[in-house]
């Protein structure tokens, strides 16, 4: 009975929002860069941050590069390596208090991996304590260069040799994690911590995951 088509093998997580807050990604993003930009232009903080958050909206969540540390750097003509920007603010990394212990449950039964849109260098600081758990890990940017869309679920579930349907996702996005998953034919989940959407796949806290696999495994 174990091979049925419908019994769950893997549990894949998104990272940001989902695993870990957005806290670190928000001092990448909005104290280092604008603070490194502000010291090269001799302009104000506040400034800085007014000119960096207009480019980042301007290129948009679709475009690749908006996901690219390299790109920015670049873009901005900074002199500093990603690394060094990526490690500066490691310890400010927070797990969702939820993570650990439905990991130490899941990893009983399933095979956990992680699906970022982030390049792979962003998983590295954020990953070293939850690393342990995750067999495989898959930058959408880095592994694919392409967005979180339905191609690249179903290229990672040939990947593992696992078919879409013994896959469940769980991310915080409608569209890059919730609707592409689907479409590719895994179960999903969508994690929204707001609070604001219902549904039966429509989780609040991650505490809620075991109940949806335990009605799916049925
Ligand atoms: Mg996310």
């Amino acid at each position: 009975m174990e091979n049925l088509k419908n019994t769950l093998k893997v549990i894949s997580f998104d990272v940001d929002g989902t695993l870990v807050d957005s806290e670190y990604n928000d001092l990448i993003w909005f104290k280092e860069i604008p603070e490194l930009i502000a010291k090269k232009k001799k302009i104000n903080f506040e400034k800085s941050v007014k000119y960096v958050s207009e480019e980042y909206t301007k290129l948009g969540e679709y475009n690749l590069n908006w996901y690219d540390i390299n790109y920015w750097i670049a873009y901005f003509g900074l002199k500093v390596s990603p690394k060094k920007i990526l490690e500066k603010y490691e310890s400010q990394v927070k797990i969702f208090p939820e993570v650990i212990p439905l990991l130490e449950e899941l990893k009983k039964n399933f095979i956990l991996i992680v699906i970022t849109a982030m390049p792979r260098e962003f998983l590295v600081p954020k990953m070293k304590k939850l690393k342990k758990y995750f067999k495989f890990s898959f930058s959408a940017l880095s592994d694919f260069k392409e967005l979180k869309n339905s191609e690249i679920y179903s290229k990672i579930s040939k990947t593992l040799n696992v078919c879409p349907e013994q896959i469940l996702h769980i991310g915080d996005h409608w569209e890059f994690d919730y609707l592409s998953a689907q479409k590719a034919g895994m179960n999903a989940i969508y994690l929204d911590r707001s609070n604001t959407k219902k549904g039966k796949f429509i989780i609040h806290n991650l505490g809620e995951v075991k109940k949806i696999i335990e009605g799916i495994n049925q």
